[in-house]
């Protein structure tokens, strides 16, 4: 019998049921559908990417207010780039994806995941940076549908494909932002471990074994969790 974990924001939790310790961490990432009546972006517009980091447009009064609070103080720090949006129809009218992940610090994958109640604000006044008209919709939270969930990754950011050191047992997972684009490459490898398939030559880049080899350890340090990713 074979059992393959494939949890993923939960590889971790199951992982320790088999006594195995998966070095991997979750992120919380969302994305926001806009109610955008005015239709400000433009249906034939491509996907759109702010590559520079902002601060967020307030008011000199509401620039006080953030001020005077501590919990409100980080509105008014600079964000990172990236905040992102792709133009989608929705029954007929505008409900373009925002998504910006200026918050990356590991969180427990809890469910259901909660957002920060000034995420959808963040988002629409970030991209007017980018597409001014959408200061339309400032202050209309409830414009916005806030969606989302937890990618697993792991330190290098590369998934985690093979055999575990329990006998009979595998893991696929640690896919971090790109498993729907990943996924059947990685099934492929997972299936070929189970089957006894011969293995491509790539395939001890994502064994869990990978951390016990010294030259892999020295590379890690090179390697970034966040690199190219949105
Ligand atoms: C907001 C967001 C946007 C994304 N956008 C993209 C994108 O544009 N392109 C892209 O390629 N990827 C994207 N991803 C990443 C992609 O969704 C993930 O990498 C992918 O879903 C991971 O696949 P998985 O099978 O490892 O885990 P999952 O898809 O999370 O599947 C794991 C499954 O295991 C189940 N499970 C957990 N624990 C147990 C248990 N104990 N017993 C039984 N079942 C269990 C869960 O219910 C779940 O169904 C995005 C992720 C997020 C959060």
């Amino acid at each position: 019998e074979r059992f393959v974990i494939a949890a993923g924001p939960l590889l971790r939790e199951v992982g320790m049921m088999l006594g195995v310790e998966l070095p991997v961490f979750t992120e919380l990432h969302g994305k926001i559908a806009l109610r955008d009546e005015r239709r400000i972006v433009p249906r034939e517009a491509p996907l759109l990417i702010w590559d520079d980091p902002l601060h967020l447009p307030w008011t000199d009064a509401e620039r006080r207010e953030l001020a005077a609070r501590p919990e409100t103080r980080w509105l008014l720090d600079s964000f990172p780039a990236g905040v992102h949006v792709r133009p989608r129809e929705e029954g007929g009218a505008s409900r373009p994806w925002i998504i910006w992940t200026y918050d990356i610090h590991p969180q427990e994958a809890v469910w259901p995941p909660a957002f920060d109640p000034f995420y959808p604000e963040v988002l629409v006044r970030g991209l007017s940076r980018m597409i001014p008209g959408i200061s339309a919709y400032f202050d209309q939270g409830s414009r916005a549908f806030v969606d989302g969930g937890y990618y697993c990754k792991t330190r290098e950011n590369r998934p985690l494909i093979g055999p575990l050191p329990v006998e009979g047992t595998y893991v696929i997972g640690a896919l971090s932002g790109y498993g729907v684009m990943a996924s059947q490459a990685a099934g492929e490898l997972l299936a070929a471990h189970l089957t006894g398939a011969s293995l491509p030559d790539y395939t001890p880049s994502f064994l869990l074994a990978r951390y016990d080899d010294p030259m892999y350890r020295q590379l890690l340090a090179k390697l970034d969790a966040t690199a190219g990713q949105l």
